[in-house]
């Protein structure tokens, strides 16, 4: 095999990629800063056990997904899987008990060992929003605000739809969990051997199920929403009636689950019909129990992740790029003043592409490949005389233009 390959799953960020990239990442960040939200970072990976009791045992990443290896000094490391549980690991290191509420962002690469198909990768990188600390309903409702801030932002307000569901409080849960075990052992033998697997453990991820056997089965299963208790209820109708004040349209999708324990009330997803069978662009929802099962104080949370891969699939309205001015020195003796002056400009702040060599049509090729707006060309004779040739790309325009004049003229151009 062929080793000078990617690795199945990754994905270089060519330029014109890398530029999507930061568009949705800049974006991202500046609407994330309106919402008080700051900046975070977390390692790229974290000892196992961070994400293995985070995500839980049952779930697909954990049991299939990760990326595992034990390291020269023998420890299990895991390349995370997703930004959450670093987060709250980093919030209990750091004791920022002491500074809640944290409202944080971040993003950055995710590894998960998945079939890889359009839109799901084996690197891919995630935007995340994180609130800790606050658990009543307004930290619900402004990350929801938020994350349909950013997608309406990115020109992809009209092509998702939020699903929103609640999974209530743990007497909620327990009351509906007794209930879903009753059906699911009514079908045991049909399931799929992980949802037999999960269904005592977790049987509210067997909702979750991608198996087609499965799904047909817990179609007819009793649904979590008519099970609410009445301050869980209460707590749903806030979140709606919230977005409702904020215009942020949803629809109730009583099959959405996180099916962890600690995850709780608020759970929710943006879909879209673009991507085929990779649908979810984000994801979230409120996870009250985390930081405590992680070892912490016990502290409400809420999130959500959004995967940049697809964002950018759905992104049509790109900035356009922004464009150099290339410096064509013609002669020898030109070749050393144009290197300085290409210095110079810079020093002004201005984008210069300095051609290395050829002849003149040569470079004026590559002044037109790299979209240049403007040529400065740069001869013997005219340095003689103080100026240069600017030659207008677009208007197809050329004029002598003094030395001393030009940083201020090419910074007029538009
Ligand atoms: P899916 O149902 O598509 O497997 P998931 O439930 O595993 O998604 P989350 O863990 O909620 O996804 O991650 C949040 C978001 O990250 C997803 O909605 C998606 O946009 C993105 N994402 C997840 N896994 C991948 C992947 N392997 N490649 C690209 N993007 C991904
Ligand atoms: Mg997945």
């Amino acid at each position: 095999m062929a080793r000078l390959q990617p690795v199945r799953g990754t994905h270089d960020l060519l330029p014109d990629d890398a530029r999507r990239f930061r568009h949705i990442t800049e974006t991202f960040r500046k609407i994330a800063e309106r919402y008080g939200h700051q900046e975070i970072a977390t390692p790229i990976f974290e000892f196992t056990e961070v994400f293995s009791r985070s995500l839980g045992e049952t779930t697909d990443v954990v049991t299939k997904e990760m990326y595992t290896f034990e390291d020269r000094s023998g420890d299990s490391i895991t390349l995370r899987p997703e930004y959450t549980a670093g987060i709250a690991r980093a919030f209990i290191s750091n004791g920022l008990q002491q500074e809640v509420p944290c409202k944080f962002f971040g993003w950055g690469p995710m590894f998960r060992h998945e079939r890889p198909q359009k839109g799901r990768l084996r690197q891919f990188h995630q935007l995340d929003v994180e609130i800790l600390g606050v658990g009543e309903p307004q930290a619900d409702i402004e990350v929801l605000a938020l994350a349909h801030d950013l997608l309406t932002a990115l020109g992809l307000g009209d092509k998702v739809t939020l699903e929103l569901n609640s999974l209530g409080d743990l007497e909620s849960r327990t009351a509906y969990r007794a209930k879903l075990l009753e059906f699911l052992e009514r079908y045991e033998a049909d399931l799929s051997e992980d949802s037999r697997t999960r269904m005592r453990k977790n049987p509210l991820r067997v909702l979750d199920s991608k198996d087609e056997g499965d799904k047909r089965i817990v179609a007819d299963a009793p649904l979590l929403i008519g099970h609410l208790n009445a301050s869980s209820a209460a707590f749903f109708a806030a979140v709606q009636d919230g977005l409702g004040a904020l215009g942020v349209p949803h629809v109730v999708n009583p099959r959405i689950v996180r099916g962890l324990d600690y995850y709780s009330h608020t759970a929710f997803e943006f879909t879209t019909t673009a991507l085929g069978a990779q649908g979810t662009v984000l994801a979230g929802g409120r996870y009250d129990g985390l930081v405590g099962e992680l070892g912490g104080p016990a502290t409400p949370g809420i999130g959500w992740a959004s995967g940049i891969e697809r964002l950018a699939m759905l992104v049509e309205n790109m900035p356009e790029a922004p464009r150099p001015v290339a410096l064509v020195p013609v002669g020898d003796g030109a070749e050393r003043e144009a290197l300085k002056l290409a210095h110079q400009l810079r020093q002004a702040g201005l984008m210069i592409d300095l051609g290395y060599k050829g002849n003149m049509g040569k470079r004026m090729k590559r002044a037109d490949k790299i979209k240049a707006r403007a040529a400065v060309i740069v001869g013997e004779d005219e340095l003689e005389r103080g100026v240069v040739a600017l030659r207008d790309l677009d208007a197809g325009t050329q004029s002598d233009v003094p030395l001393a004049d030009l940083a201020a003229v090419l910074a007029a151009l538009n």
